[in-house]
């Protein structure tokens, strides 16, 4: 069930508090927003200045107004927690919550995103703000959900952050000798004599412990997800049980979303792609937010539809290069969103504001305030197009194939010092199986390594370098079951603190995969091996593992250096399942070839038939009787695909039948329809 009555949300953020002093403007944004088929805004996300100008006093009559005006013309409000930005007052009479910076160094006020979440008086000042704003809207029947707060993100090095940080690791090692044991603190003589000793990285001081790095990642992120949990205390405190949700980025290094997992309703996500662009093909630029979209969509409990919640109608202004979107690819970007199971299209932001930062960022509404610009006319298309689509909304995503992304992975991982240290490539390569099955039309969810592995056929975990909790028994217990395994180089090698395994590795994989790992061998830039592999032969980069399989069957093997002759693509039986290894870095040629063959086999095989041309791919949304396939031509120019199944058109009707040409205009997207199971979706049980 999706949050507005069954309809894609459609709109974006909406910052009145600019244009207090103009009411011919916010009148006028009312009769726009209907003209763009908009029917939600999310408010106030920095207006904190305008709610509470003095300490203690509070004034919400313009957002009362605007409630009940938007809401009187149809517009529903996703209403913000201002604690995204701080009033210039709080910042100057309680400095305590300003943050301190890695180098000891206290911060000015000034910027945004950057508050100390461990800070009593930013919490309480949060918690009163909050809790006023739940008491005043969240019975009101325009309020739809909470965004609270915006793009948490950063760390703060105060005192009272530390403190936290070592309350923090007393309950997680129990004893500081157990501390020293998982940090390796023998090494350089580091050993803690007592908790106040322990601080956390700096480059002043220590940045080379690794199990201090990655907690003090983790610390930072619980921090974060802790001060979000507040913030929701605080509006249930105020009365209110709507969902809320807080707008994620996507793959952003400084947080684990996984830890808001059991805190947000709803994920939603600031998507910001750089279309045309001179470095990456649209293509491929497409393929990476397919990725990004079913890893946020993933962060949510349950998987449902999730919402996109900003993304520009035209151009950023802070990307290097403003570059324009070409004619119809802002219907494109829109509905791939919707595609990967988003039941919302939303904009930052409605109207240009005059100054600031962002004055030349892209909006609904330029500076001219016309609906006579093509942005408008693009906006909406979107929304009028979105009206057209209801039957699909609430509909849900349930790929068979899963891969894992894993943010204390990616965190360890690229602080492991060596092999390569120039470019270990982590979201890159799991980005390159993801697009792979992009190619292929195979759709995927993007899980960590806590998610359950149940519904899933292919599970593909590349450089799995970090195994936390008992991840490597559910991934023994998945190919028991029959499910098939994808695993590379560089997997099993370290615990949950990055301390070394003793013995054999892929640590409590090496049954699984029928092998144990010697050696790895980092190339250089411009140096590679080969492989043949089915009569075709593939480039090796980056990194070469030296593997001996004791129960493996090598498929293919390395063709040059010293190790030449030795396995490089190794697959096991494992009770009913069956678990390949790859051990060396591949190109997306091979990963191409190597899911065409295996993926079907797995079970996990494209969501359509049909022979799909390079820069068209295709997802699968499914409801309750009916399979809604998303055909998207990322080329600019045309394109026909031979279908191989029966299908209609969602919008127009039209039938198609086996063996017929779809036609599809460059940057284009086709809506699908086909009784649910009758593709190749149907669930394994
Ligand atoms: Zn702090």
């Amino acid at each position: 069930m999706s949050i507005l009555h069954g309809k894609f949300l459609h709109g974006g953020d909406y910052n009145p508090d600019q244009w207090l002093d103009r009411p011919d403007i916010l009148e006028e944004d009312v009769r726009q927003m209907k003209r763009a088929g908009v029917n939600v805004v999310s408010l106030g996300i920095f207006a904190w200045a305008a709610l509470e100008p003095e300490e203690g006093k509070y004034d919400f009559s313009f957002l009362e107004e605007r409630i009940q005006t938007l809401y009187e013309n149809g517009i529903h409000t996703i209403l913000a927690t201002p604690s995204g930005g701080r009033p210039m007052w709080m910042a100057f009479r309680y400095p305590e919550v300003l943050r301190v910076r890695a180098e000891g160094q206290k911060e000015l006020m000034g910027e945004r995103h950057n508050h100390c979440y461990t800070s009593p008086v930013y919490r309480e000042k949060v918690w009163e703000m909050n809790r006023r704003l739940a008491e005043k809207f969240a019975g009101h029947p325009g309020v739809i959900a909470w965004h609270i707060s915006n793009e948490y993100g950063g760390a703060c090095w105060c005192e009272k952050c530390q403190e936290a940080f070592r309350g923090y690791l007393k309950q997680k090692y129990g004893s500081l000798e157990e501390l020293n044991r998982q940090w390796w603190t023998a090494f350089w003589s580091h050993r803690y004599d007592c908790w106040e000793h322990v601080q956390a990285p700096s480059p002043l001081g220590e940045s080379d412990t690794h199990g201090l790095n990655l907690d003090w990642r983790r610390f930072c992120s619980r921090q974060t997800a802790d001060f979000c949990a507040w913030e929701k205390k605080a509006l249930e405190a105020g009365g209110s049980s709507l969902p809320v949700t807080t707008n994620l980025m996507g793959f952003y290094d400084g947080l684990d979303y996984a830890d808001f997992r059991d805190i947000l309703e709803l994920s939603s996500w600031d998507s910001y792609p750089e279309w045309h662009s001179g470095e990456k093909s649209d293509v491929q630029t497409a393929a990476e937010i397919a990725c990004t979209a079913d890893y946020m969509r993933c962060i949510q409990k349950d998987r449902k539809p999730f919402l996109l919640m900003e993304s520009t109608p035209s151009a950023t202004n802070w990307q290097r290069f403003s570059r324009l979107k070409r004619p119809r690819m802002h219907m494109l970007s829109s509905l791939q969103a919707v595609a990967h199971g988003a039941d919302s299209v939303q904009y930052f932001q409605w109207r240009k504001g005059r100054g600031g930062s962002e004055k030349f960022h892209g909006a609904v509404l330029d500076h001219d305030a016309t609906d006579d610009t093509r942005v408008f006319r693009d906006v909406a298309e979107v929304g009028s197009r979105l009206q057209g689509l209801e039957k699909i909304c609430g509909s849900l995503v349930r790929p068979r194939a899963a891969i894992l992304l894993d943010q204390e992975n990616r965190w360890a991982l690229e602080d492991s010092h060596g092999p390569r240290n120039d470019g270990i490539h982590y979201l890159e390569t799991v980005k390159a199986h993801y697009g792979a099955l992009w190619k292929l039309g195979i759709p995927a969810d993007v899980i960590s390594s806590d998610c359950s592995l149940e519904e899933y056929r292919l599970v593909i975990a590349p450089m799995l370098y970090l195994l936390k909790g008992d991840i490597a028994e559910r991934l023994k217990a998945f190919v028991d079951g029959g499910g098939t395994l994808v695993g590379t180089y560089q997997t099993g090698l370290v615990n949950e603190n990055d301390l070394c395994f003793e013995g054999r590795v892929p640590h409590g994989l090496t049954e699984v995969f029928g092998l144990h790992r010697e050696e790895i061998d980092a190339l250089w830039d411009g140096q590679c091996n080969h492989v043949a592999w089915n009569d075709r032969e593939y480039v090796l980069t980056e990194l070469c593992e030296r593997i001996h399989p004791s129960s493996a069957a090598v498929l293919a093997r390395y063709q040059e250096d010293f190790y030449a002759g030795e396995p490089v693509l190794t697959v096991n039986e494992y009770g009913r399942g069956k678990a390949y290894y790859i051990a060396a870095h591949t190109g997306m040629d091979f990963l191409y070839d190597f899911y065409l063959e295996t993926a079907p086999a797995a079970g996990a095989g494209p969501c359509m038939k049909a022979a799909l041309p390079e820069g068209v791919t295709v997802t699968v949304r499914t409801g309750e009787e009916t399979d809604y396939l998303f055909v998207q031509n990322w080329n600019p120019e045309d394109v026909a695909v031979t279908v191989e199944e029966k299908l209609t058109d969602f919008e127009s009707g039209e039938r198609i039948g086996a063996g017929d040409s779809l036609k599809l205009s460059g940057y284009s997207v086709r809506i699908l329809e086909r009784p649910a199971g009758s593709g190749n979706t149907e669930r394994f049980e």
